[in-house]
């Protein structure tokens, strides 16, 4: 398997900077929500039991999404620490090459198919980045 081009590169590094971003953006929305629509506001407001563990699932379930999304981000920030330092596309298990396809499915891919299937198999798939 080829090294990426300069081009593939900076296409992908492009499209990381744009979902950092992105992401940013949605974590610091869901931070505020936090702050301002907080449990015992929210259940404070509210006499029927019923509604308090709606509003319990209502925070959970933005946990869960901001979870997701501060998982996701660490995953690319250590794509672009592999940026960094020129591994950037090397499979972190066989150091192969991972193969372009894979990467601009997934940009913050670690692992050739090949061994996040391994991986998977060993670690359960909690994985950010699934094989192809
Ligand atoms: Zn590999």
């Amino acid at each position: 398997m080829t090294k990426l081009t300069s081009e593939q590169r900076r296409t992908l590094e492009h499209r990381l900077t744009e979902r950092r971003a992105e992401l940013v953006r949605k974590v610091r929305t869901a931070t505020d929500f936090a702050k301002t629509e907080n449990i015992t506001k929210v259940a404070g407001e509210v006499g029927d039991p019923g509604d308090e563990s709606m509003a319990a699932q209502l925070v959970d379930l933005n946990l869960t999404e901001v979870q997701n999304e501060l998982r996701e981000l660490r995953a690319i920030e250590a794509a672009f620490s592999r940026l960094a330092d020129d591994t950037y596309g090397r499979c972190t298990e066989c150091g192969c090459e991972i193969p372009y396809a894979r990467l601009d499915a997934y940009p913050t891919a670690e692992r050739c198919t090949e061994c996040q299937a391994r991986h998977e198999r060993v670690y359960g798939g909690r994985d950010v980045t699934p094989s192809l």
